[in-house]
């Protein structure tokens, strides 16, 4: 079930069994700009888990949070944390979109490691012949256990990018240094900034 559709239905209940869900979900929550019923904003500071604890059910529509056995009645629905769609969304939404590398057309792919197995082992991967930077989303469970789940999914299309660009300038050497490429792919942000704390970009 969609979060979007779940904050839109009154007695609609999200059960999160641990700390980590409840926290993913305050976030989610405040990102989608909903409140506590009192007004307060959800974060991890008021998440109320201990309360509950695996019990623990949030209503997203209401701001409300209730304990899972005193849902049992009927007009509640409660839905599993790890049943929720988050529509994992951000700059990760680059699907078809097409990037000149130093003349050359390349071409973002969403894909998943179920369709395409150069996935299982790369979370992303470019392809010098087809002219392709081929990515996977993360799953529920990453969104849960990995912080900045956003800035990780960032880097990871950055660091191909980073490939592209060494493999059109002919640089293959670099191209395969995975040290090297993945540092220019961390630091790339922080040397923008620089450049245009300076005007210089
Ligand atoms: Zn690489």
């Amino acid at each position: 079930m969609k979060l979007v559709d779940i904050i839109k239905k009154e007695n609609v209940f999200i059960h999160t069994k641990t700390k980590n869900q409840a926290n993913r979900l305050m976030k989610e929550l405040d990102k989608q700009e909903l409140e506590w019923a009192d007004g307060r904003k959800y974060n991890h500071h008021n998440n109320h888990w201990k309360l509950y604890k695996a019990n623990t059910c949030y209503c997203p529509h209401d701001g409300y949070i209730r304990n899972f056995g005193s849902l049992d009645a009927d007009g509640f629905t409660i839905v599993e944390f790890k049943d929720v769609d988050f529509e994992i969304e951000g700059s990760i939404k680059l699907n078809n979109e097409k990037i000149d590398i130093l003349g050359t057309t390349y071409t973002l792919l969403e894909d998943t490691s179920i369709n395409n197995p150069k996935l299982i082992k790369n979370r992303a991967y470019f392809e010098p012949y087809s002219k392709k930077i081929v990515y996977e989303l993360p799953n529920i469970q990453e969104v849960e256990n990995v912080e900045k789940i956003d800035e990780f999914n960032q880097k990871i299309i950055r660091h191909e990018i980073i490939h592209t660009f060494f493999y059109e300038s002919g640089l293959k050497d670099y191209g395969n240094d995975e040290v090297l490429v993945d540092w220019i792919a961390s630091q790339f942000p922080k040397i923008v900034k620089v450049f245009q704390k300076l005007k210089i970009e």
